[in-house]
């Protein structure tokens, strides 16, 4: 195995930003009540704290709720126009904007992704401001004119709340930013809960917010773990949703938590998608797409293809093309311009990856590359790792392990290979490659996955994101993003003299 491993260089200056964070809540910056904070060490440089977050209470959080709230209730932010209202989503972009090298560089050092991919998402992350900025202006509802000749029908598109949201460590800002500039531009007052391993940079973006003028209450963020932080914003009875993204495990108790207040839930959880590669694709780009999904941000990514399903009679040739890219990946210092994949978020991770390979090897899989931790001073970091002789009973291809792992199936097929892309309880992703469009587009149709590509693996502002099945509920982004965070009123206009009743 020729990974290459570049060593860290801890006389970076990069690496002397260790930052103390505070809280956004009602307008101020403020500590945890109790003064206890969470430590945040480098996954690339054990020993080294990269960052400090408040550790907040129930109680803390509650007060942003209650912010929140009153920010709803009494605030000008529902009642503004929505024209007033992009103009502060437009403020938030350009300030992403401004502050993308820092933002980045925050990320990078958090969660050990390579800080070229994390300058990217920073650009997402603006473009996808700006991107609901403009459509806020034409939100709009319905009319009914048939209903009678002495009736009129309206139906008015309203704000449903206070939003509590939950996000995880592997993309914090891109999935605050896939939730909150829909959510306020339909209205709503938001209380952000990041992830405890990476909220820097969501602690930041509450502070460009308030700088961008946005009222006070209107965002605000707390850090802190997911008991009690996060479980309040689902539980407590002034929330009116709470749109969590995150593992099925929790998702599940999001849900029972959220039942007894019936607030509305929204959930994109995790994945195990499925890549079917026919014989006819452009193998070339297709290897280079597939070892980039599952092999960047060391696989921890909800939509990583981490089921290769290729057709048989070029199985071969292209799990050869798979097995030279993984071999070429420079693994190593996120920092380092050359890298490709960097460090793992924390040794928990990294063993359940560990604890997955070995299961795999156990049941009979074959590992064609990689299966090995890379020992460096305690950094995180695993080999990008590729099993073939699996049977679809394994855990390697039943499970997200959200690693840099790929399991690969064959198949003959177009009905075969459609059925083995659905053998999952998952349902959030899906590639189809192939050059026969029609082809392409009939596997495609066959395979139940919110959020599919033909030929490639892009996403866009424009277009709905979310799961099927049991990786989870509710869309995001594109114009229905909105109605995520939307009530519909409807109201019955009665224009005929009305007859007494006895
Ligand atoms: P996680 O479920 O462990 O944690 C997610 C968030 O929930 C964190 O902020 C955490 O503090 C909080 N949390 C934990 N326990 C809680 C509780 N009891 N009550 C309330 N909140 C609680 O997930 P993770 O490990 O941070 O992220 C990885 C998972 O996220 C993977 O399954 C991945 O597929 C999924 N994910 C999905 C998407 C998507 O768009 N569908 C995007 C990114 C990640």
């Amino acid at each position: 195995m020729t990974v290459q491993f570049i060593e860290p260089d801890r006389a970076d200056p990069r690496l002397a930003i260790e930052r103390r964070y505070t809280m956004l809540v009602g307008g101020r910056s403020v500590a945890a009540a109790s003064g206890r904070t969470i430590r945040r060490e480098s996954p690339v440089h054990p020993g080294l704290v990269v960052g400090e977050f408040p550790d907040a209470s129930a109680e803390d959080v509650e007060r942003a709720i209650l912010a929140a709230r009153r920010a709803f209730d009494e605030g000008p932010w529902p009642r503004l126009s929505g024209k007033e209202r992009a103009a502060y989503l437009y403020k938030i972009s350009q300030a992403i904007r401004d502050h993308a090298e820092e933002l980045a560089l925050i990320e990078s050092l958090e969660v050990g992704k390579t800080l070229a991919g994390a300058r990217s998402e920073m650009n997402n992350c603006a473009d996808l401001w700006q991107f609901a900025a403009g459509l806020v202006r034409g939100l709009e509802g319905s009319t009914h004119n048939a209903l009678s000749e002495h009736a009129l029908g309206l139906v008015l598109r309203e704000p449903i709340g206070v939003v509590g949201v939950v996000t995880p460590w592997n993309y914090p800002l891109v999935i605050a930013s896939e939730r909150l500039p829909w959510a306020l531009g339909a209205g709503c007052t938001i209380v952000l809960k990041p992830s405890e391993f990476t909220s820097g940079s969501s602690l930041r973006l509450g502070e460009l917010a308030r700088d961008a003028g946005l009222p006070d209450g209107v965002v605000n963020v707390v850090s802190g773990y997911g008991n009690p932080a996060g479980q309040i914003l689902a539980e407590h009875p002034a929330t009116d949703m709470v749109a969590f993204t995150g593992s099925q495990r929790v998702g599940r108790q999001i849900g029972a938590f959220a039942a007894p207040t019936i607030k509305r839930v929204g959930l994109e959880l995790g994945g195990k998608g499925p890549v079917v590669v026919f014989a006819d694709a452009d193998l070339e780009a297709a290897a280079n797409q597939v070892s980039r999904s599952i092999f960047s941000n060391q696989g921890q990514t909800c939509i990583a293809g981490s089921r290769l399903i290729v057709e048989r009679r070029v199985a071969h040739e292209f799990v050869q093309r798979l097995e030279g890219l993984a071999n070429r990946v420079t693994v190593g210092d996120p920092l380092n311009p050359d890298t490709k994949v960097g460090a793992f978020i924390n040794p928990v991770q990294l063993g359940k990856v560990e604890s997955y390979v070995k299961a795999g090897r156990e049941a009979g899989a074959r590992i064609v590359v990689g299966g090995e931790r890379i020992g460096t001073n305690g950094g995180l970091f695993y080999q990008p790792t590729i099993f073939t002789d699996v049977r679809p009973d394994m855990s390697i291809v039943r499970d997200e392990i959200f690693g840099p792992v790929l399991a690969v199936q064959q198949f003959d097929t177009r009905e075969e290979a459609i059925g083995i892309a659905n053998d999952t309880i998952y349902g959030l992703s899906a590639v189809v490659w192939s050059l026969n469009i029609d082809n392409a587009l009939q596997t495609i149709r066959g395979i139940r996955a919110g959020r599919c590509g033909i030929n490639g693996q892009e996403g866009a502002a424009e277009m709905p994101i979310g799961g099927y099945k049991q990786s989870g509920q509710g869309r995001e982004l594109g114009h229905r993003g909105f109605d995520e965070y939307s009530e519909f009123k409807s109201i019955h206009i009665n224009m005929a003299p009305s007859r007494a009743w006895l």
